[in-house]
């Protein structure tokens, strides 16, 4: 079986030939029917998040969907031929062991979502780690309700799912975006309004600000224009540290709160939203043999649509 894999520091992605997996006691081994390609990857491989990696070589792909093709003793609840996708998480498959850019992938039950029937193999894919991520951001963190304004920073991968669940939600939604050529877009998603810096809506009186980019300067200005009483959610990892009026934070009694990726509950919660039709990611769909050109596309930026390679 072909995998594409982290085989050390500045090398390409590359293409090995490994063992195909079989299942443990507590595990199934997943046939991969499409993997997402995420930034993270790019980081693995140069060398900014390779320290997260469990071993090398290591086959990437932690954004999993597939079929269960064999169970483990001791599972029980899963059988041959169920529809899954698999949480991302340091640990799991794509980080702490081979992952989902080999075409069978073995993985512990506490990591698999069943995937309704409605759900195409490339959205479910795209749930286990930015759909997850949004909704935790959004939803479980940010605790936004309908009738709220919500202004989300950053509208990439991450801000373009989060605006459109905070929209179902009820909410009406402000975007900040730095990159003009995506405003039409966020005009496009029903946003009331897009500019550049949050800061330009300081007379709306936002109950919320999720914080997708994460800058120190992005979270700095989302303090300066919450509401009083109001929520900023920091989610993006740019920059270490920021420079927070506390004042402001006091007086206003605003609260400041994290957000990491999301638990199987919140990517329960991205799957039903996708399968309803609330909630879609714009993919671009590849074959395995593109996935070094996909990653190297990834790493030169400036692209919005997510890579999800697909399995025969
Ligand atoms: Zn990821």
């Amino acid at each position: 079986m072909q995998a594409w894999q982290y085989v050390g520091p500045n090398q390409p992605i590359t293409l090995n030939e490994v063992d195909e997996p079989t299942a443990a006691s507590g595990e199934v081994v997943v046939a991969v029917r499409a993997a997402g390609i995420c930034h993270s990857d790019v980081g693995f491989l140069d060398g900014t998040m390779t320290n997260l990696l469990g071993y090398a070589p290591i086959t990437l792909g932690h954004e999993i969907a597939g079929l269960i093709s064999e169970v483990g003793s001791s599972v029980t609840g899963y059988s041959v031929g169920d529809r899954v996708a698999l949480r991302a998480d340091l640990t799991g498959a794509g980080c702490g062991r081979h992952g989902g850019f080999q075409a069978k992938v073995a993985t512990a039950t506490e990591f698999l979502l069943r995937v309704p029937e409605s759900v195409s193999w490339d959205q479910a894919a795209v749930a286990t780690d930015a759909g997850g991520t949004a909704y935790r951001a959004v939803m479980t963190r940010g605790k936004v309700r309908t009738g709220d304004k919500v202004g989300i920073i950053g509208f990439g991968g991450l801000g373009s799912l989060g605006s459109q669940i905070a929209r179902r939600a009820g909410a009406e939604i402000y975007v900040a975006e730095t990159n003009l050529e995506l405003h039409s877009a966020v005009r496009a998603s029903g946003a009331a309004a897009v500019g550049t810096d949050i800061a330009e809506f300081a007379d709306e009186e936002l109950d919320v600000i999720i914080d997708f980019a994460g800058f120190g300067t992005t979270s700095a200005a989302a303090v300066e224009t919450v509401r009083h009483g109001g929520r900023v959610v920091q989610v993006g990892l740019a920059a270490s540290k920021g420079d927070i009026n506390l004042q402001r934070l006091t007086v206003d009694e605003i609260e400041l709160v994290g957000s990491l990726g999301g638990t199987n509950e919140d990517n329960v919660r991205v799957l039903d939203l996708m399968a309803s039709g609330d909630l879609h990611s714009e993919t671009r769909t590849i074959g395995f043999a593109e996935v070094a050109d996909a990653v190297a596309e990834l790493e030169r930026g400036g692209l919005r649509a997510r890579f999800v390679v697909m399995y025969e």
